[in-house]
């Protein structure tokens, strides 16, 4: 029996270094290729190539081999803090631009079938996205294109990059748009962290009573999708016989950021007073639509926000108590 083989772009990063676990556990032989290793835990892939992707020459050698899978997770990217500032838009859209320029073409060179791309709900239209309790976010809606950040605009251009492929040269490019990716072993601190891990961090170091700062009124919604179903809708996407997306890949449990809150402080067991303060917030309100997902796959997401925030938060609240140890020491 051949064994498959996967190549993992982005393989440092949170999703990434939970895909390529979830390949090695069903056999298969993985490479993965990031700036980094990943940063709370060792990589399980079989080789893990330090390298710029930005970089053609270093593209051209990790694609040295038609992969069964290749999945291509690399971005620029951040949380709020990072991607609605404006003071990173040259970099965000240089930087993953020319990644994805790169790995379309040398997967087609090496005639590599298919590439997973993980676009983003970003791209969807800031004027579908107004009303916190009525967001819109079927995938047919992304046009007239109006993202909200430069971040949604490099998605936008990456998804017709892979589609271009699929259409010029015979490729079966897949592509999905992420909706609030979380789980245990994601960025938690230092201005890249999403909402879920920036919560858990706050309420984790928040002392019962206390009060915690949220940017905005929080009253703008979302919804949140726990790592290991993102990574059954990823896998099960690149492996569907005809469908191609782009599809979203989310949850359809939408909460208000203030609810998230509550929720958090519940499985803490904290009571908590909420500081409304200036900050960035992205749109009103954004949540999936899993309609065509289950149409085209027969699957959709299930699991409840609650369940995938406990695993979370109290992988957080150990990190919180270990770096304390350390600053103590
Ligand atoms: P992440 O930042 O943890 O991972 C991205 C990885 O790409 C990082 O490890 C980074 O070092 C690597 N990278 C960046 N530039 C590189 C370069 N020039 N060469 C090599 N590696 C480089 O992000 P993530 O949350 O794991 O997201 C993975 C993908 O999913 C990204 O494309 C992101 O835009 C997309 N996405 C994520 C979410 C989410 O909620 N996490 C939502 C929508 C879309």
């Amino acid at each position: 029996m051949t064994t498959k083989t996967a190549l993992v772009c982005g393989a440092g990063g949170f999703i990434g270094s939970h895909l390529v676990k979830r390949l090695k556990a069903e056999g298969f032989w993985v490479r993965g290729v990031d700036l980094k290793y990943p940063e709370y835990a060792e990589t399980a892939a079989d080789d893990f190539v330090i390298g710029d992707l930005r970089e053609q020459v270093l593209c051209r050698s990790v694609v040295d081999r038609s992969f069964t899978e290749v999945y291509q997770l690399a971005a620029d990217m951040g949380g709020a803090g990072y991607i609605f500032t404006g003071e990173h838009d040259a970099d965000i859209m240089h930087n993953s631009a020319t990644i994805n320029l790169n790995i379309a073409d040398a997967a087609y060179k090496r005639k590599i079938r298919s590439v997973f791309y993980s676009s983003s709900a970003c791209m969807y239209p800031a004027y579908n996205q107004e009303d916190p309790d009525n967001p819109k976010c079927s995938e047919d809606s992304a046009y007239p294109a109006a993202p909200d950040s430069e971040y949604g605009w490099e998605k936008l251009f990456s998804e017709r990059l892979y589609l271009a492929y699929n259409r010029n040269h015979g490729m079966k490019c897949r592509v999905a748009r992420y909706h609030n990716i979380f789980g245990p072993e994601g960025t938690w601190t230092g201005g890249k962290e999403k909402a879920p891990a920036a919560v858990c961090r706050k309420v984790a170091t928040a002392s019962n009573g206390g009060e915690i700062e949220i940017w905005g009124d929080g009253k703008q919604t979302r919804s949140f999708l726990y790592i290991d179903e993102c990574l059954e809708g990823t896998v099960r996407l690149t492996r569907s016989a005809s469908f191609e997306g782009p599809v979203n890949i989310g949850s359809e449990e939408m909460v208000t950021i203030n609810q998230l809150v509550d929720i958090v402080s519940d499985i803490a067991g904290k009571k908590l007073h909420k500081k409304h303060i200036a900050g960035p917030t992205g749109v009103r309100g954004r949540n999936s639509d899993n309609r065509l997902i289950e149409q085209r796959l027969g699957w959709k997401p299930s699991a409840t926000l609650k369940a995938g925030l406990e695993k979370t938060y109290a992988w957080i609240e150990r990190q919180v108590h270990s770096n304390s140890r350390a600053a103590a020491q």
